[in-house]
């Protein structure tokens, strides 16, 4: 579905990313693991629109995506989670939810949100909708809460959320797992699986937590240095002499 190939992107003299080449397969849950600083989050943010590369390419279903910005991306359906917004916080649970297809088709967020002309059936069909999220990720006490106020965990169960208020067919998860306690972990991992399984989601994962990555995901990518260093299943690459050199630090 997703093919990265030869991928720079260099701050600088630095080279973030250096060369790095993935697929991801379709109806796949893809893991992207590796040491701090290996380049990462700024593959995610290449392939998500959010950086330009310095040189490579992006391609989706076959198609050149290489440098589109966000909201041409949400058009095809890939999606980048983000952490909501500070701004976002004074507004409900629901309310985030039902903000996103506009924000992301690039309308401008208050605009959309709040202009009074917006017809209420279409209002009405976007809180139907939001509720049925809210539903499937077992958080539906928590809709008229501030989402200023409400958990790490149940921040990043919002998140995934946000990509079922429009067709997702690619979601790329950054960290889903940072800060959150176990309970919710495993409500966050259920959610991707069944995403996944019934509603034919594929993603992309970067996460530290290895027993996450080793139930959820298949295969895992190593990245170090901004280069991929072994791809296989949890237990392939656990055992690779490379890999472990690479946590275990030069
Ligand atoms: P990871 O997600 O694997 O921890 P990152 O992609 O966040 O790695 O970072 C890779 C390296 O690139 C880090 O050393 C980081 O300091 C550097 N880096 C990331 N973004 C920038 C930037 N905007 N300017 C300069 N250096 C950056």
């Amino acid at each position: 579905m997703i093919k990265v190939e030869d991928l720079h992107r260099h701050f600088g003299a630095f080279r973030a990313v250096d060369g790095a080449s993935i697929e991801i397969a379709k109806g796949s849950i893809t893991g992207l693991i590796g040491p701090n600083g290996a380049g990462k989050t700024t593959l995610f943010n290449v392939i998500a629109g959010r950086l330009p590369p310095t040189s490579g390419r992006v391609f989706m279903d076959g198609e050149d995506i290489t440098g589109l910005p966000p909201h041409e991306l949400f058009h095809k359906g890939l999606l980048r989670t983000f952490q909501i917004a500070h701004e976002f916080g004074s507004m409900t649970v629901r309310e985030n939810l039902m903000m996103v297809p506009a924000a992301q088709s690039g309308e401008t967020l208050w605009n959309a949100f709040f202009n009074r002309g917006r017809i209420a059936s279409e209002e009405r069909a976007l809180r139907d909708k939001a509720d049925e999220v809210l539903d499937f990720l077992t958080i539906s006490h928590l809709a008229d809460q501030k989402a200023a106020n409400i958990s790490g965990g149940q921040k990043k169960l919002l998140e995934l959320g946000r990509t079922m208020m429009v067709d997702a067919k690619i979601v790329f998860l950054d960290e889903v797992g940072a800060g959150v306690n176990r309970t919710l972990l495993n409500t966050i991992g259920d959610a991707i699986v069944r995403l996944n399984k019934e509603r034919g989601y594929t993603f992309c994962v970067i996460e530290h937590d290895m027993d996450f990555i080793g139930r959820l995901c298949d295969p895992v990518i190593v990245m170090a240095e901004g280069r991929v260093l072994a791809q296989g299943t949890v237990d392939q690459v656990k055992n690779d002499e490379r890999v472990i050199e690479a946590y275990l630090g030069r």
